[in-house]
């Protein structure tokens, strides 16, 4: 593995998972960094909820 380490990148708000939970990081810190994208808990939350209304109201699709 070379020491990389995979980071886990919300792809909404760009916070990193660590031990201490979602944080913002600075990229130029560890530039070897492997990052695998998906969603914070928080933005996780938020894409169920726009999921839900764009099931519920398709006309709600453009809503970004
Ligand atoms: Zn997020």
């Amino acid at each position: 593995m070379n020491g990389n380490k995979v980071v886990t990148k919300c792809c909404i708000c760009g916070r990193e998972k660590t031990d201490q939970g979602w944080q913002y990081t600075f990229p130029a810190n560890e530039p070897k960094n492997v990052y695998s994208h998906g969603f914070c808990s928080a933005c996780y939350d938020v894409e169920v909820m726009k999921a839900k209304m764009r099931l519920a109201m398709p006309a709600m699709a453009v809503l970004r």
